[in-house]
């Protein structure tokens, strides 16, 4: 796919605009792959899809991992070059989620948030009796990408883990079980492995759904 467009951010972060080619349809929640020669090496990561799939460009929210090859590499593109893009995959999908429940909490830190924009406006546009938690761990304040989007959709509530500020809790989702954890709810958690354990033991096991990057 030829990019079009790279917009980074203050965050060490950029949001990557792919053209989306007329037979690509994809699911809210759903990933592609990008594969790459970088250093003589044949390298493949999986990217969540941040776009809305009646966006016309493919979107993804990518943050560059210290010493990491994929999200370096990406960083670096300029507009016009191709990527090798496969999928899309995956199956953190409504469907899969399913719309029989009264509140369904997302709980992302960093990146996470990324499929978790497409779902959550599926979820206000297409099942309104389903009420939404947002939960979004970041560092600082202007990390919480999609902040104002997410606002709209559903219940938001921004964590911050480096920095007060007084539109954001300090702090980590484990602090505010109070505001998180709601009786008969589900529970979809994404982000790397150290936090999606955190949540592991704190929620119950059959409404959650983890994502592990
Ligand atoms: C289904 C799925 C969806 C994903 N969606 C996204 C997305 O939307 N946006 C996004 O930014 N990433 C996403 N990821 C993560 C992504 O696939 C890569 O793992 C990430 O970009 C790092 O790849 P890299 O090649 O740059 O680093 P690598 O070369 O793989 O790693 C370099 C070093 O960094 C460490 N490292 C790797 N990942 C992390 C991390 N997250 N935090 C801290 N240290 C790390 C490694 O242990 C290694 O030491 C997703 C992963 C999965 C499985």
């Amino acid at each position: 796919m030829k990019i079009l467009k790279i917009e980074h951010t203050r965050c060490n972060s950029f949001f990557l605009y792919l053209e989306k080619p007329s037979n690509f349809i994809y699911k809210p929640g759903q990933f592609i792959t990008i594969t790459a020669s970088i250093n003589n090496q044949i390298v493949t990561r999986a990217f969540s899809i941040a776009g809305h799939p009646h966006e016309p460009a493919l979107m993804l929210y990518i943050k560059k991992v210290s010493g990491g090859l994929m999200s370096n590499y990406l960083a670096d593109k300029k507009p016009g070059e191709e990527v090798e893009v496969k999928g899309p995959f995956g199956v953190l999908t409504p469907e899969k989620i399913g719309t029989n429940m009264k509140n369904l909490v997302f709980i992302a830190a960093g990146s996470g948030i990324s499929p978790i924009r497409p779902l959550a406006g599926w979820y206000a546009r297409h099942a309104k009796f389903v009420r939404l938690t947002i939960v979004h761990q970041e560092r600082y304040f202007y990390c919480l990408v999609f902040r104002e989007e997410l606002q709209q959709y559903g219940k938001y509530i921004p964590i911050l883990s480096r920095e007060r500020h007084p539109k954001a809790k300090f702090g980590h989702f484990d602090g505010y079980l109070n505001l998180i954890k709601i009786p008969s709810a589900k529970y979809i958690v994404i982000g790397k492995p150290s936090f999606v354990e955190k949540a592991q033991k704190l929620f119950p096991t059959k409404d959650l759904i983890l994502e592990n990057w």
